[in-house]
């Protein structure tokens, strides 16, 4: 960037590529030609777009205050339109047989409002939920109606768990349960004798392939979830003896959240198809082939393998796993599955923005340091000032390192009382003019010294922002995780300053100083100067996925039970204070569900199915109780 440029040559195509926005915004989000960020409501069709400085003004009128998050649910819908069809294309173009079934992972955003439109946007492609809880499940029917789409049961099922899905099946649902450690087996089958209602079976399996990227720690042989293959045998074996090798009709793997690189992809598909085939060959009736989640999200645009980025499209994921799985069935005569995949992250994503203001800035400018020093300065900041006077690109590094050893020495003198806090202050002017200086010089040069690699963060000016890193990115704090942040107007204007984020938890953690860039991480962000008495605001975007709940909800498992001890002096003890933990409607609630609405739902599904004539009157009166139980359970494993 020229910063001499003349304010006048700024132009919104300069911001464009500066904040990247065409290369991260997947046709969703451009810059206006009033320079403002524009979000379109379908993917590369600007037709109808919005300023979201528009929706902020309206969102004011209203009466509502920054920070505030955005749901756009045009893309939610374009996102599962996209997916689909995307699988739709790929499998029609090669002649494969089978069909695609998405279903969407609630664990990825459980909020209410989320589950119940991917639900209604997913239904026109018969698209499911997947669930890993059993609060998740009891959410999942209150929402599912289209008796086509999946109902896929991951996790560790306790009695509740399944005696919900196996009424879920009586009342006509294409649920499974997921097997994902041996033990899993006998439970199921005792209560499907119990309540007389046939389980579907699939088995998750656990690969050899792994796949690079911060999230990937569930895929591969080290992974806990999942079945070996010799587990996987004696599964078989198991069912076979007890006449039940006929309710095995799904393979499930899940290699982890965003995988950057489509071969990662390519050969775990190549690997679990060998697997279904085999299973077809021992017997099992089979038919859904799950290949879990991981396609990624081009967090940062640069269309490579980096883990907040992807080295494929959505297009080139779906007819790569659509070619892997035919060549492997047309090869052992297998009849094509349907395929499944769990993508959450893909679909919800784009889908949220959060707006925030900024409150504060403080600027980093140079001090006045005199050319002379006073008599009777200090010999270390005298040496302090020598660094400064004879800094050139030539001996950046040394400088830097004789300019902290004086700053350590003179920081040592206070505290033994021998300079005062007037001369401590004036020499750590000294110091980060120094270390301003640095900072310009080490632009110019190609190849940096490691030790001044974020020397620019140091000297940034810092935006004190109207949001919290904690609460609405988590991931940014957690995993270091990179969203794309840029002002939403103004973009026809030169960014002069050189910014890091703070938020107002005044928490040392709660800062972003790693932001986005093509073709590394950039430590600042540039951002426009402030002007008196004006508005800035900035928007964090593609937080979507895995943002709006902390981890401590995650699979909405919520707080324990929790016992207070005293020990007396001869050694006994005393339980003093129980309290109960959070019941399955509670954590519902947290997500905006409403227990007694989620009743009634459910209910209309049961009447649905008397009328189908899938089961009888006492059927259903036993089944609410169930429903009901489970919203008023413990939201962990219950013996
Ligand atoms: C988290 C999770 C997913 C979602 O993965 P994405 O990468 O967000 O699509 C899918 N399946 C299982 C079993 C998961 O645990």
């Amino acid at each position: 960037m020229n910063k001499t440029e003349p304010l006048g040559r700024w132009t919104k195509e300069k911001s464009e590529e500066l904040y990247g926005i065409k290369n991260w915004g997947a046709g969703y989000f451009t810059v206006s030609d009033q320079g403002e960020v524009l979000v379109s409501p379908q993917k590369d069709n600007a037709t109808g777009a919005v300023s979201l400085m528009d929706v902020i003004s309206g969102v004011k009128e209203r009466g509502l205050d920054m920070p505030v998050l955005l749901r756009f649910e045009n893309l939610l819908d374009s996102q599962i339109s996209f997916l689909n069809n995307s699988f739709r294309k790929a499998m029609k173009k090669l002649g494969y047989k089978g069909e695609y079934r998405g279903v969407y992972p609630i664990k990825v955003n459980q909020q209410q409002q989320v589950v119940e439109e991917v639900t209604k946007f997913g239904q026109r492609y018969h698209h499911g939920l997947e669930v890993g809880s059993k609060p998740e499940l009891v959410a999942a029917l209150s929402h599912m109606q289209d008796k086509e789409a999946c109902l896929i049961c991951n996790g560790y099922k306790d009695e509740e768990f399944i005696d919900l899905g196996l009424y879920a099946i009586k009342m006509g649902f294409k649920c499974f349960f997921v097997i994902e450690m041996p033990g899993e087996l006998d439970l199921i089958i005792e209560r499907s004798k119990v309540l007389g209602v046939k389980p579907n079976i699939g088995i998750r399996i656990k690969l050899s392939a792994k796949a690079g990227g911060h999230w990937t720690e569930s895929g591969g042989d080290r992974s806990i979830f999942g079945l070996r293959v010799s587990q996987l045998i004696e599964m078989v074996d198991s069912l076979r003896d007890r006449d039940m090798l006929d309710c095995l009709k799904l393979l499930h793997y899940h290699l982890g959240s965003q995988i950057p690189n489509i071969r990662d992809i390519r050969s775990a598909v190549q690997e679990a198809t060998r697997v279904y085939s085999e299973l077809v060959a021992e017997g099992a009736p089979m038919g859904y082939l799950d290949l879990g989640g991981g396609l990624a999200v081009d967090y940062d645009g640069s269309s490579t393998n980096y883990t907040n980025s992807r080295n494929y499209t959505v297009e080139e994921y779906c007819s790569d796993i659509v070619e892997a799985v035919m060549t492997t069935m047309d090869s052992t005569n297998t009849p094509h599955p349907i395929i499944i995949t769990e993508s959450g992250r893909a679909i919800v994503a784009y889908y949220s923005v959060l707006l925030f203001d900024v409150l504060d800035v403080e600027k980093f400018e140079l001090y006045l340091i005199p050319e002379i020093l006073p008599e009777g300065t200090a010999e270390q900041v005298r040496n302090l000032h020598d660094v400064l006077k004879n800094i050139s690109h030539k001996n950046i590094q040394e400088c830097y390192n004789d300019a902290l050893y004086y700053r350590d020495e003179i920081r040592d003198m206070f505290k033994h009382g021998r300079i005062s806090l007037r001369e401590r202050s004036f020499a750590e002017k000294i110091f980060w003019n120094i270390i301003h200086h640095i900072a310009k010089l080490k632009e110019k040069l190609k190849h940096s010294p490691p030790d001044l690699e974020d020397i620019e963060s140091a000297i940034a000016d810092i935006y004190y922002c109207n949001f919290s890193v904690f609460q609405s990115i988590p991931d940014s704090w957690a995993i270091d995780q990179l969203f794309p942040i840029m002002p939403l107007h103004r973009l026809l204007e030169l960014p002069k300053r050189n910014a890091v984020i703070a938020d107002i938890t005044c928490d040392c953690d709660g800062k972003i100083d790693k932001f986005i860039d093509l073709h590394d991480v950039r430590n600042t962000l540039p951002l426009h100067e402030m002007r008196n008495g004006d508005d800035y605001y900035l928007g964090i975007f593609l937080v979507g996925a895995y943002q709006e709940t902390l981890g401590d909800l995650h699979n909405l498992f919520g707080d324990t039970n929790v016992v207070s001890v005293r020990i007396d002096e001869d050694g006994h003890y005393d339980l003093v204070r129980e309290i109960h933990g959070d019941s399955v409607a509670d954590v519902l609630t947290y997500v905006e569900y409403d227990p007694k609405v989620m009743l009634t739902r459910f209910r209309e599904t049961a009447e649905e199915a008397i009328r189908e004539g899938r089961i009888t009157v006492a059927d259903r009166r036993e089944i609410l109780s169930a429903y009901d139980n489970g919203l008023r359970g413990y939201t962990y494993y219950e013996q």
